[in-house]
């Protein structure tokens, strides 16, 4: 199996996510609204605020979801999936680099 598109996927992914942490451009741009809105807007802005949290939490999980890929390449692991070792179909890895489990083992959670 060739590990390099998931590899680069999942690197181009990583630098999407750090590079949305901290930087100013898109800050900027979320100030300039929250201005113009002024006051009546202030409960909305609040949500946004919130929303922006929600999303940095499920952002630091992908983050920690394509260290463990990565590393699992370098290991010759990817692809497998964590709960029962069968591999991870190749659709699924090309939606979702990063995932642990195969969709059977997903469902299940679900449920
Ligand atoms: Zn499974």
């Amino acid at each position: 199996m060739d590990m390099q598109p998931y590899k680069e996927a999942l690197l181009r992914k990583r630098g999407e996510l750090l590079g949305a942490d901290g930087v100013k451009p898109f800050q900027a741009t979320m100030e300039n609204n929250s201005r113009q809105g002024d006051m009546a807007d202030q409960a909305s802005g609040n949500n946004e605020v919130h929303i922006q949290l929600k999303l940095k939490q499920t952002d630091a999980k992908i983050l920690q979801a394509i260290e463990e890929a990565l590393g699992r390449i370098d290991k010759g692991t990817y692809g497998v999936c964590r709960d029962c070792n069968e591999p991870i179909a190749p659709a699924r890895l090309d939606a979702i680099p990063w995932t642990r489990v195969c969709i059977t083992c997903k469902e299940k959670q679900k449920s």
